[in-house]
Formats: C-alpha cells, structure tokens, sequence
C-alpha cells in the first residue's frame, strides 16, 4: 500500500553520511542532500537520480587526481600555452606542439621530446606548458632541474637504492629533465643520469631541455662511450625542437626600453642579456 504512495515513506537517512564514506563517495556524500531535494522537487525517475550522483562521483574524482598530479608535478607556475607566444619562436610549429599536448600518441610509445636553444628561448617555458597540458589530459608528469634530480639519484645510489629510486619515477609518464647541460661529470657522477636514460628507453617518456648541441655533451657523461649511448637512446624516437631565437628576456627588455617603459636613453643597453640567470 505505502509503495503506492511515496510521500508517505520517510527514509532513514541518518547512516547514510556514514556509509557514503565508507564507500569513499565524498561528492555524493557532500552533495546527496541538493540532488535528492531536487529530485523528489522535480520529479526524477529514480535512475536520473542514480545516473547524476554516479557522474558526480566520477568527475570530481577525475578533478581531484588531476589536483593530485599538479602537485606533484612541480611545474614552474605560469607557464602555460596561454602565456606562451608562438610568434616569437617561428621555428617551432604551434600545431605540432599543440598536437604533442594533447597526447598524439608519443606518452604511450615513451618516445621523447628535445628542445634545443640559447637562455632565454623559451625551452623551459614551453616544456612547462607541455607538461601543464598533458597533466590535463589525464598524465602524470614530474618537472624537475636535471642536476636536482641528478643529486636525488646520487643519494639513493649511496643508500643502494638507485634501482629503487628509478623505478619509483616509473610512474611519471613523461619526466621534464630541464637544462640537461649544467649537469657537469666532475660536478657528480653523472652515470645515475644515464641510468636513468637508459631505464626509460622505449619505455616512459623524456622531454630534455639543452642550451648546447649534442657535440658538446661529452662534458656531461663520464666518458664518449656514454655520451654517445645516452644520445643514442635519447633520440631514438624523438621530437627535435630547435628554438634558435634570441633570448626572450632580452628581447622583451629591448622592446620596453625602446618604448621608454624600461630604462632611460636614446640607444638600447648592449647586453641586458647578462643579467640573465642560469635557467
Ligand atoms: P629557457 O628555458 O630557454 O632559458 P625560459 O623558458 O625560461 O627560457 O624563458 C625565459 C623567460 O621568457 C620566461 O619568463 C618565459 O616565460 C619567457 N618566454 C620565453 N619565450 C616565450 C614565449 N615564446 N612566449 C612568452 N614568454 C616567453
Ligand atoms: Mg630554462
């Protein structure tokens, strides 16, 4: 009889908090109280009803991993596409970036990315947007100074957990390892970057930041042998970006002093590039 009529069921809601999050359903558990009001307001069938929390659940969920994975990220902040000026570096396709920040394939493959150009280019810049853009999209990424994570490796392999260590990094689809060159084999034993190279081979992505061209890596690896091994798996299956461009810093500098917005003086300073700092 009462099934006839549901104005007269009361429901007991008050284990319902408690098994929600039991459940670990944390938006319905916050949102049920609205979507059920609106429910019996509007006259729902129960499945709507059903079908709405279920979508609610699942895209907070999607929202709050992608939370997650920008924290863990360390992107530089900022850096995204939207501040990101293609114009300035005409060499670089937009619709070639574009389609890399958008997955196209490469994550899956661990195929790599290489960006190539003087201070101030853009490299890091464009390496963070990238990163940005595919966290997005769902992937993990982790942005780090390559000599940072090269001395976080060094710790480990003195701790005999290097194995350990990099296989911990296997979660990150795609690591940004930023200016690979300031890592110097006198400065560190840098074989734990080359292990690091090597364990990610066809396996989970690089995106490499460099200011010098390969002919100048051997200061970076111990000995030629290396270099050429770790250049070898680098660009295996690669993506070459050369952004040979002056130094955006300076160029910027160059156009507020010309516009009387930066410093005083009929002529532009000569090397405002020098202030420029080691990024
Ligand atoms: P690099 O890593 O090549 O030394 P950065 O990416 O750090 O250069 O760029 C230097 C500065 O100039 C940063 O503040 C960056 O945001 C800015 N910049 C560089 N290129 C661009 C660009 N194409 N559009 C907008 N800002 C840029
Ligand atoms: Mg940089």
């Amino acid at each position: 009889m009462t099934a006839e009529n549901p104005a007269a069921i009361t429901v007991d809601t008050a284990r319902l908090p408690l098994a929600l999050a039991e459940l670990r359903l944390p938006s319905i558990a916050r949102l049920w109280p609205e979507f059920t009001e609106r429910a019996d307001r509007e006259g729902w069938p129960a499945a709507r009803l059903l079908a709405s929390l279920a979508e609610l659940e699942l895209a907070e969920r999607a929202r709050r991993r992608i939370e997650r994975h920008l924290a863990e990220a360390h992107l530089p902040p900022g850096k995204a596409f939207d501040s990101f000026d293609f114009a300035a570096v005409p060499m670089l396709s937009k619709a070639h970036v574009l389609a890399l920040a958008a997955g196209d394939g490469w994550l899956e493959k661990g195929a790599n990315l290489l960006l190539f150009g003087p201070p101030g280019s853009g490299k890091s810049h464009c390496g963070a947007a990238l990163g940005h853009a595919l966290i997005e999209q769902g992937w993990r990424v982790l942005f780090t100074r390559t000599t940072d994570l090269v001395q976080r490796l060094q710790t480990a392999r003195r701790d005999l957990a290097l194995e350990t260590a990099i296989a911990k990094l296997g979660r990150f689809d795609l690591i940004v390892l930023d200016d690979l060159c300031y890592v110097r084999k006198d400065q560190a034993e840098t074989s734990v970057l080359f292990e690091l190279i090597a364990a990610r081979y066809e396996r989970k992505s690089l995106l490499v930041t460099a200011n010098r061209p390969f002919g100048e890596w051997n200061d970076i690896f111990p000995d030629p042998a290396m270099t050429l091994a770790a250049i070898d798996r680098l660009v295996h299956h690669a993506t070459i970006f050369e952004l040979n461009v002056e130094s955006y810093r300076r160029r910027t500098a160059l156009t507020r002093t010309r516009q009387g917005t930066g410093r005083t003086g009929s002529r532009p300073p000569v090397a405002p590039a020098t202030a420029e700092p080691a990024t």
